[in-house]
C-alpha cells in the first residue's frame, strides 16, 4: 500500500532544532524568555507590525483582541460566516453575540458592500456591533480597505484574523497589519508552525502591553502575587518561539512551494469540466495556504463528495471547503447576513492536499485519481 497523502503537514526547516538547543543550553525552559522577544521583534519585522505579542494560539490572541477593545457580554460582534470556528469561539467566550457576514466570489471572503448594508441597518435601530472579525482565509486577504473605511465611519474597530494568511500580501502589505488589532496561528497545519502558537499584532503599544499582561494572569507590579483583574495563561514557551524563529527563515520557500502545488493543480485539471479553481483577487498574492477548488456536478457530473472519497480509497486525505457558522448548529440561533456564497462554496468546494513538503510524484497522484473519475 502506498504512503498516505496528507492535507496539510508540519515542514520543519534547518534552524529551529539549533535555537531549541539554545533554549535548553540557557535553561530558559519557561513561558518567558529571549526567544520570545526575538520571535515577536522578527515576526514584527516581518509583517510589518509596530508591535507584537506571542501567545498560546491564535485562538487565545483573538480573545485578548476582543476583549482589549472591549467587546462585552450582550454585545454583537460581525464575523465572516465562512470560516473555521476559532474566528467565532472567542467572541461567545466573552458572552456577546455573533452576526454572520457572508463572502464576495473574487476573494471568498467578506464582502464589503454586506458589511455596509448591515452596519447601516444596525446603525439605523441602534444597535451597531462592538467590533468587525475579518477572516483572511485558505491564504488569501479580504479586499481590507474599503471594510475598514466602512468601520471607521461608524467607529467600530476592526479585528483581522489572519490564522491563515501569514505570508500573503493586500496592496503589497500584510493582512493582519491594518485593523485595530490582527491575529496569527503557528498551529500544525498552518503555513508555519511552532506546534502550537499564535501571534497578537497592533499599532497601539498599550493595547500589545495590556494583552502581554492579561496573557500572564493580569499580575500587579508588586513584589507579591498582586491582581486586580482575572488574566489568562497564555504566553507562548520561549522553547516554541525558538521553532518559530527558525520557521519565519523560510517563510518565503513554504509560500513559494505552496504557490507551486496549487499553479501545479490548476495545469492538471484546469481543463475539466466544472472544475474552477479558487481565485486570486487582484490586489493581494494569495499563498494558496490550503489548494481549493469547486466540482460543480450539473456541468462535469461528478460532485465534490466522489472526488473526496475517490481519494479517501487512495489515502489521499482532502477536506470539504469550511462549513458556513450561521449552518452550525451551535451557532443555529445567530443572525447572518446571507447572498448564498458561502453555501454554494461549502456544496461544491474541496481542499486538495497544500503541504509544503509533497514531492512531485504525490501531486501526481492526487491529479491522477481525480483525472480517472472523469475517464481523462
Ligand atoms: C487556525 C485558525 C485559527 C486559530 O488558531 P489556533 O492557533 O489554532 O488557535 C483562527 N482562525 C482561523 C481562520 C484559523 O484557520
Amino acid at each position: 500500500m502506498k504512503q498516505p497523502i496528507l492535507l496539510s503537514t508540519p515542514h520543519i526547516g534547518e534552524q529551529e532544532l539549533k535555537f531549541v538547543q539554545e533554549a535548553f543550553e540557557t535553561n530558559w525552559v519557561a513561558p518567558v524568555g529571549p526567544h520570545i522577544d526575538a520571535f515577536e521583534q522578527e515576526f514584527s519585522q516581518i509583517v510589518g507590525a509596530k508591535h507584537a505579542a506571542a501567545l498560546s494560539s491564535g485562538t487565545a490572541a483573538l480573545h485578548l483582541a476582543l476583549k482589549l477593545v472591549g467587546v462585552k457580554p450582550g454585545d454583537e460582534v460581525f464575523c465572516s460566516t465562512f470560516t473555521f470556528i476559532a474566528s467565532v469561539s472567542p467572541i461567545t467566550y466573552l458572552g456577546a453575540t455573533p452576526v454572520f457576514i457572508d463572502s464576495d466570489r473574487t476573494s471568498w471572503n467578506m464582502d464589503p458592500s454586506l458589511l455596509a448594508d448591515s452596519l447601516a441597518q444596525k446603525d439605523r435601530i441602534g444597535k451597531l456591533p462592538k467590533a468587525v472579525v475579518l477572516v483572511h482565509l485558505y491564504g488569501q486577504s479580504a479586499d481590507i480597505e474599503p471594510i475598514m473605511q466602512i468601520c471607521d465611519r461608524y467607529g467600530i474597530p476592526l479585528i483581522e484574523d489572519a490564522a491563515e494568511a501569514l505570508g500573503a500580501t493586500y496592496k503589497n502589505t500584510s493582512p493582519g497589519t491594518w485593523g485595530r488589532a490582527g491575529i496569527f496561528s503557528f498551529n500544525g497545519n498552518k503555513i508555519i508552525t511552532t506546534s502550537g502558537g499564535g501571534m497578537l499584532v497592533s499599532g497601539d503599544d498599550k493595547l500589545i502591553s495590556q494583552a502581554k499582561f492579561l496573557a500572564t494572569q493580569a499580575r500587579d507590579p508588586q513584589p507579591h502575587y498582586e491582581h486586580t483583574q482575572i488574566g489568562f495563561n497564555y504566553r507562548l514557551s520561549n522553547i516554541l518561539a525558538g521553532i518559530g524563529r527558525g520557521q519565519l527563515m523560510v517563510l518565503k520557500e513554504r509560500v513559494t512551494a505552496r504557490r507551486r502545488n496549487f499553479a501545479f493543480y490548476q495545469k492538471m485539471l484546469g481543463d475539466l469540466p466544472g472544475i474552477e479553481f479558487m481565485p486570486e483577487a487582484d490586489f493581494g498574492t494569495c499563498t494558496r495556504w490550503l489548494s481549493c477548488l469547486t466540482f460543480d456536478p450539473n456541468i462535469g457530473g461528478i460532485d465534490r463528495e466522489q472526488v473526496r472519497l475517490k481519494l479517501l480509497e487512495q489515502q489521499i486525505e482532502t477536506r470539504p471547503v469550511w462549513k458556513p457558522m450561521h449552518l452550525q448548529p451551535v451557532f443555529a440561533s445567530c443572525e447572518c447576513v446571507n447572498n448564498g456564497v458561502a453555501e454554494d462554496l461549502f456544496q461544491k468546494g474541496l481542499c486538495l492536499p497544500s503541504g509544503s513538503n509533497l514531492t512531485n510524484e504525490e501531486l501526481e497522484r492526487v491529479t491522477t485519481k481525480i483525472r480517472e473519475l472523469y475517464n481523462k
